[in-house]
């Protein structure tokens, strides 16, 4: 055997030994809490576990700002163990740990502790690794389910919940299919691109109709990236745009269906404005909407890129960009220049896409 590769086996089994003794010490903490402790707040309980229960067991943890949990109940429990074994560790004189994060990112558990201990990293490694078989909302076996907009491991129960016509929003009928549809031009604000979450949307429509809402709720400015923090929150307007997701999922329905005619919504990133729009109008998908987006791009057209992207630019004279409705309204005034420039049939063939 070559040096490095008995090196790698040794430290494989030093982890797995240590990860061993970590979990007797954490059993026998366990079992002598529950012998000892009449204070109910120090056992671990059964199942279901609230937040506040788990931080004010483990406050010096998970207090924020050094230490956050941000992800489904069903993986609090792993926390609780992991928070367990490091105050065992801790109490066997192991420097005390800084800060602590459990995230919830692209439907995995993520979780950075401040410590030099590569035993507390390995079992930082560990629940990440036990928490991609559970189910993220009940703690029950789950999987990665994917295809309603997000990653997330949810059990089958759970994961059929999540999924109710967002996937495959009901088909148009014949009658509205057949004529041109009234495009719409949409546009979104979200909290970052590993697990975007909606703060904002705006539609213009082709004549002119605009819908505009900010989401009071679905969403918190902890978790905005960096960029979002500098240039997307300043810029929300508030006031009565400011709505309760409910609130604005029925105002969109409303404004959509209102329009009276076929409607196709045109974007230029579907993955994300299509998906949290669909997100968003959840099970009050409109009957005269089209059920896929135009997608659009400025690079499509190699002619007129140029000449696009100076349309886009020049939308934003008034306004500064990175506002939902700003945007929306610069998307059809790109999309305008680009209709006058294109030859019917290729636009034609463009709207058939
Ligand atoms: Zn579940």
């Amino acid at each position: 055997m070559k040096t490095p590769e008995l090196l790698i086996r040794l430290r494989e089994r030093y982890f797995a030994f240590a990860l061993r003794v970590v979990d007797l010490i954490v059993r026998f903490k366990r079992t002598t809490e529950k012998m000892f402790l009449s204070w109910e707040k120090w056992v671990k309980p059964e199942g279901h576990i609230a937040l506040e229960k788990l931080v004010s067991r483990f406050p010096r943890y998970l207090t924020p700002p050094s230490g956050s949990v941000r992800c489904g109940p069903g993986w609090y429990p792993l926390v609780w163990d992991l928070c367990t074994a490091i105050e065992a560790m801790e109490h066997l004189a192991m420097p005390r740990i800084g800060h602590f994060k459990a995230e919830e990112r692209l439907g995995g558990l993520f979780v950075r502790i401040g410590s030099r201990s590569s035993i507390v990293q390995e079992l930082a490694k560990d629940i990440e690794h036990k928490a991609t078989a559970i189910c993220s909302e009940c703690g029950a076996p789950g999987s990665l389910q994917l295809g309603h907009g997000f990653a997330k491991t949810l059990c089958p129960a759970h994961g059929k919940k999540r999924k109710p016509q967002k996937a495959k929003p009901a088909p148009l009928s014949a009658e509205l299919a057949a004529g041109e549809p009234l495009l719409l031009f949409l546009d979104t604000e979200f909290t970052d691109f590993d697990y975007p979450q909606l703060i904002s949307i705006a539609l213009v429509s082709e004549s002119g109709e605009s819908f505009y809402a900010e989401l009071a709720n679905g969403w918190s400015p902890e978790v905005c990236s960096a960029f979002v923090t500098a240039h997307v929150l300043p810029q929300l307007t508030g006031g009565d745009f400011f709505q309760e997701r409910s609130y604005a999922r029925r105002r969109l329905a409303e404004w959509i269906t209102s329009l009276a005619v076929p409607v196709r919504v045109v974007c230029d990133a579907p993955g994300f404005d299509w998906v949290l729009m669909v997100d968003l109008l959840h099970d009050a998908f409109p009957k005269n909407l089209y059920p896929a987006p135009i997608h659009y791009y400025s690079e499509s057209f190699p002619g007129l890129f140029e000449l696009l992207q100076k349309a886009h630019a020049e939308a934003y004279d008034e306004f500064p960009p990175h506002h939902a409705l700003h945007d929306a309204e610069a998307l059809r005034e790109a999309w305008e220049v680009m209709k006058e420039h294109l030859h019917p049939a290729i636009l034609k063939q463009y709207l058939k896409l």
